[in-house]
């Protein structure tokens, strides 16, 4: 069974099963790329195609990264996370790079991190980091929006 056929995956196993198909031990891999990665299902139509047969997984709260495996192949695309609503609150690659070479993995991981990170912002309200995609407006997030300011989402 491929990593993405599991449904029921928690997200120590998400790990477990991308460092095997990967071909590294568990800690090399939380070495390179950190821990609790859990799948994430990403909408066909939201991605280019090339990117549509790649199982994706997202880590980070708020998310931070995502890398994604290609069936058959060791190996790791490395991606922007972007938050979009739909029917809920999906994550889609924003712009995914191959990384063959997987000690350079943390490199590639740790610059989508500082990326992202930088597009939070602290709501004024709550003061907790606060992605685009739960932001109301400016410094204020969508929980605070509803419960202080009255605003229906
Ligand atoms: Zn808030």
């Amino acid at each position: 069974m491929s990593a993405w056929d599991d449904d029921t995956e928690q997200p120590v196993y998400a790990d477990e099963s991308i460092a095997a198909q990967v071909g590294m031990p568990l800690v090399e891999f939380w070495h390179l790329a950190g821990r609790d990665w859990q799948r994430v299902d990403v909408p066909l139509g939201e991605v280019e195609r090339e990117v549509e047969d790649v199982g994706w997984y997202a880590t980070g709260d708020p998310v931070q990264a995502m890398i994604g495996l290609l069936h058959g192949s060791s190996d790791v695309l490395v991606s922007r996370p972007e938050g979009r609503w739909r029917y809920g609150l999906v994550y889609v690659p924003a712009s995914p790079v191959v990384v063959e070479d997987l000690t350079e993995l943390r490199t590639a991981i740790d610059a989508v991190c500082t990326a992202r990170r930088r597009t939070f912002r602290w709501c004024r309200y709550c003061r907790q980091p606060t992605p685009p995609e739960y932001r109301h407006e400016g410094d204020i997030c969508m929980g605070c929006a509803e419960s202080v300011l009255g605003v229906v989402h």
